[in-house]
């Protein structure tokens, strides 16, 4: 499994997703249309040993939006 240190303490990270009621989502600034399509974010991780979390969306999805 591939591992993933976590950026400020450098313990390797646990892998999930975001709970919310609502899927969570990101939109641009860039995205200035009337239609703001929203991009999933579908990744998250945790250190068990800080609390810090990352979240990512899918890149491909993002730039297709703001390009
Ligand atoms: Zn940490």
């Amino acid at each position: 499994m591939e591992a993933h240190p976590c950026p400020k303490c450098n313990e390797p990270m646990d892998e999930g997703s975001l709970t919310t009621s609502d899927q969570p989502g990101y939109v641009s600034k860039r995205q200035t249309g009337m239609l703001r399509t929203v991009t999933k974010i579908s990744l998250a991780r945790a250190c068990p040993n800080c609390g810090y979390v990352e979240i990512y969306l899918d890149p491909k999805e993002l730039k297709s939006r703001i390009s």
